[in-house]
């Protein structure tokens, strides 16, 4: 199974909730940042350059379950920064498992080994680690020799001890294909249950031609979409038929809606015209047909997990819903 059936079984009942109650515009996964702190300083980075200047502050733990109660998601991604780096770190995975929400925990590796004695294994809790290529070109992103040799030490040690563990891996322009067919060879081996893998998105406040057009998506992901049944990929086929130029779509921004310490942040994950103090603002003030229209030049890029694989589940027709099925079998 890619993802647990208790996962699926979640998310269905919630998208039936949504749809009794005729609720046409509602979050799938949470987007919790409680620190934007890290102790790498990554090439593609957006997050410790937009937000250099509250690069210290943190959301209270009150904050962070308010904000997963607002939302109302069955998944909350946390994610930051480095979330191991949090004050409240343990409290808050405590207090999401007892809500009962699916967590993945999103980290780059680098404090994992020595955390594991602070958490408990269990079917709604995933370690989401981050690796960008094999070891050379991830210690070079990462700016950090070392980095993925303690990183994926931290995998096995994860799996070693009963934890669910999946990776996550951005393609960028300099990404070789080959190099993430030896990365995804070698996470495979370490035992992982699922990989990511999306293309990293142009943040303005990323400097360098480090982002990869549309066109240059297409030309990788027709390759690396063909792995569906070699590596455990957690990226869906369908959003994978999306990013090889097979399917097209529209965003969905308010899908993955991304809570930090400076409120809502509105439009989407990626770019940032203003934050909200309240969710309900978000939601209501938010020109999202704008968005939607794909008018925007900074969404002309785009094709991000976080804005297209909640299109890719609302309008999942049939078809698609079998071949999802016996896709998250498959692994
Ligand atoms: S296309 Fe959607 S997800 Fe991407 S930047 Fe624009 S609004 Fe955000």
């Amino acid at each position: 199974m890619r993802f647990p059936i208790s996962l699926y079984m979640s998310m269905t009942g919630y998208l039936l909730k949504m749809k009794l109650q005729g609720n046409d515009r509602f979050p799938l996964v949470l987007m919790l940042e409680p620190t934007h702190r890290c102790n790498l300083t990554c090439a593609g980075c957006g997050r410790i350059r937009e937000y250099h200047d509250t690069i210290q502050m943190e959301m209270t733990l009150d904050e962070c379950l308010r904000s997963v109660d607002d939302a109302g998601t069955p998944v909350v991604t946390v994610t930051g920064g480095e979330p191991l780096l949090y004050s409240h770190v343990v409290e808050l995975v405590q207090e999401l498992l007892a809500r009962g929400k699916h967590i993945y925990f999103c980290t780059n590796g680098m404090l994992l080994e020595e955390s594991l004695p602070r958490y408990r294994p269990d079917s709604h809790f995933t370690w989401n680690v981050h690796f960008d290529g094999t070891e050379p070109v991830h210690d070079a992103i990462i700016g950090r020799q070392g980095g993925f040799q303690k990183a994926i030490r931290g995998v096995r040690a994860a799996k070693a001890a009963g934890f669910r563990v999946s990776t996550n891996t951005t393609v960028y322009r300099e990404t070789e294909v080959s190099d993430l067919e030896e990365l995804f060879g070698q996470l495979a081996a370490a035992g992982v249950d699922g990989i990511l893998v999306a293309p990293g998105f142009s943040y303005e406040d990323v400097t360098g031609e480090v982002f990869l057009t549309r066109r240059e998506i297409m030309e990788k992901f027709r390759r690396i979409s063909r792995w569906q049944n070699r590596f455990p990929l957690i990226s869906n086929p369908i959003y994978l038929d999306f990013l090889s130029g097979r399917r097209t779509f529209s965003c969905t921004p308010w899908g993955n809606p991304t809570r930090n310490s400076q409120g809502w942040k509105s439009p989407c994950y990626l770019i940032t015209d203003t934050h909200y103090a309240t969710y309900g603002e978000l939601m209501d003030r938010t020109d999202w047909d704008y968005y939607v229209s794909g008018r925007d030049p900074r969404c002309a890029q785009c094709m991000v997990h976080c804005g297209y694989e909640p299109t890719v589940v609302r309008q999942m027709t049939g078809p698609d819903l079998l071949r999802m099925l016996k896709w998250n079998l498959h692994a």
